[in-house]
């Protein structure tokens, strides 16, 4: 058997790996492009927050400019406060030309050295810097300022709380986050959506219909609906089931073939045996009968006899009647003469069988009818037969038929259906009892008393249609007895339908 390494997809269900395949890198994508994306964001916030704050040092930087320049130190100081008003500032401070303070609003106090201030003042240029104002990081933004003749005559502070800009960063990161988990949350449930509709629904379905058959329903059929590919693997799952269905039930047939075959194999043999012990015994005993019934025959001739004496010799040939008539039915039984065929009359064959067994039926009290096809089809019934055995066979089950309706009726019939010839004997007996079915073919099978029966008749017939390639079958006839019919066809093995 070969190993195959075991991949991602052997351990988790199709949902799962569509979720740790597409789900989980889309969520990866999302997650790096939301965070540059962020990242993009936060530096336009704070440069937008620069700008306002520059924005609104522009919009005081003049008139605080002709404040200074004038000494106004009221103006100065609602110039300053003005700052409050334009933008959202944290502090505002104004130096003179030597980085003195002389004047400030907003909350704390401003701690730059008086160098760097002086140095900011001198440079002229605007410019913006982070720093620490009372132990809070802020943005101050400066602004030089100038008298009407353009010289530098001080510096103008404003700042902002950097944490004023991280709330403005911090609430567009839970915004963008919102924003891309509802996304994921969305396109998941669309994926996973997606694959129920398209692929999942169908796939258990299939599933279902696999396990009910693995629990043992093997007539159940997939009704494969949904994609192409998975309606071919619903048909090909069925066509399986089908062809497995198939292949038992050839099993089945041949198995029971081969049962059959073994039980003819072992009832031929069982025959043969009986038959060559039967043949011996019936020749060894014809002889010493015959005598015996020829000496019985001469001691009658004679005219003197004690009627008692003429009695027994009356008994005795009767006997020895019987005993020859066993011993015909057991050569018949053994016997295994190539078959003499010639065209033969069904019904003139049974003409001559029911004229044989008329002496019996009065003795029985059985009134025997035959009931033959009309006109043309009379005809037609010539079979290729020898008649003598095929006599044997009618008055077998005639005198059967007679005997078990004894006092009733007893109807021969034959007929054609397709290429093959039928001949029944009906009886309105007592019928056949299922327990004996199975034996009523079995040499030297009888219900009949000692005597009356030697339990041959069946066994010769079955003999007699083997050789002919027919069959027999029997069961309960339409007169309430039973009926055996027989068909005559070319080259088939005699099988027993009961
Ligand atoms: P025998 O007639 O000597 O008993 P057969 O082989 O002819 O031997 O018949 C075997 C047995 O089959 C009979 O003993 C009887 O029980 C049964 N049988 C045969 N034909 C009939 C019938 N027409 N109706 C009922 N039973 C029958």
């Amino acid at each position: 058997m070969l190993h195959r390494i075991p991949t991602l997809s052997d351990y988790f269900s199709l949902r799962s790996a569509l979720v740790i395949s597409v789900i989980l890198p889309l969520a990866m994508a999302m997650g790096l492009t939301g965070y540059l994306l962020l990242q993009l964001v936060e530096r336009n916030i704070e440069h937008r927050m620069q700008k306002d704050l520059e924005l609104v040092a522009r919009a005081i930087q003049l008139p605080l400019s002709h404040s200074m320049e004038l000494k106004r130190q009221g103006s100065v100081l609602r110039a300053v406060e003005s700052a409050f008003s334009i933008g959202r500032v944290y502090s505002a401070y104004v130096y003179d030309r030597q980085g003195r303070r002389i004047a400030s609003a907003g909350r704390s106090e401003p701690t730059p050295e008086q160098e760097r201030l002086t140095e900011l003042a001198a440079d002229g240029k605007q410019r913006g810097e982070y720093g620490n104002v009372a132990g809070r990081e802020v943005f101050s933004y400066f602004v030089p300022l100038t008298d009407s003749g353009g010289r530098i005559n001080g510096l103008l502070q404003l700042t902002r709380r950097k944490s004023d800009i991280q709330e403005d960063v911090r609430a567009v990161r839970a915004r963008v986050a919102l924003g891309l988990g509802l996304g994921l949350l969305f396109m998941s449930g669309l994926v996973l959506f997606g694959h129920h509709r398209a692929l999942g629904q169908y796939l258990s379905s299939l599933e279902n219909s696999m396990s009910r058959v693995a629990e043992g329903d093997q007539n159940h059929r997939l009704q494969p609906h949904g994609p192409k590919e998975i309606v071919n693997i619903g048909r090909q799952f069925n066509r399986m089931l089908d062809t497995i269905e198939e292949a038992k039930a050839e099993l089945r047939e041949r198995r029971i073939r081969q049962m059959q075959l073994q039980a003819q194999l072992r009832q031929t043999e069982k025959l043969a045996a009986i038959g060559e012990l039967a043949a011996g015994v019936a020749h060894e005993l014809g002889t010493p009968l015959s005598v015996v019934s020829g000496k019985a025959q001469r001691v009658l001739r004679k005219s003197a006899l004690d009627a008692e004496i003429v009695e027994t010799l009356r008994d005795i040939r009767r006997e020895v009647d019987r005993m020859e008539h066993i011993i015909r039915q057991l050569l018949d039984f053994s016997r295994c003469n190539a078959l003499r065929k010639k065209p033969t009359c069904l019904t003139q064959l049974i003409r001559s069988a029911v004229s044989a067994v008329s002496e019996d039926a009065e003795n029985h009290r059985t009134c025997l009818e035959t009931v033959f096809p009309l006109g043309n089809a009379n005809e037609a019934l010539q079979i290729n037969l020898d008649s003598v055995r095929m006599e044997q066979v009618l008055v077998n089950l005639i005198r059967n038929a007679v005997q078990s309706a004894s006092g009733g009726r007893a109807v021969v019939s034959c007929g054609k259906k397709e290429n093959q010839a039928w001949m029944q004997v009906d009886d309105d007996g007592p019928g056949i009892p299922l327990e004996i079915e199975t034996k009523l073919f079995e040499p030297f099978f009888t219900t009949k008393s000692v005597g009356h029966g030697t339990g041959l008749g069946l066994a010769v017939v079955h003999g007699i249609l083997r050789d002919h390639g027919g069959s027999i079958e029997f069961g309960k006839s339409r007169l309430g007895g039973a009926f055996f019919r027989i068909w005559l066809s070319v080259d088939h093995e005699p099988t027993i339908r009961g």
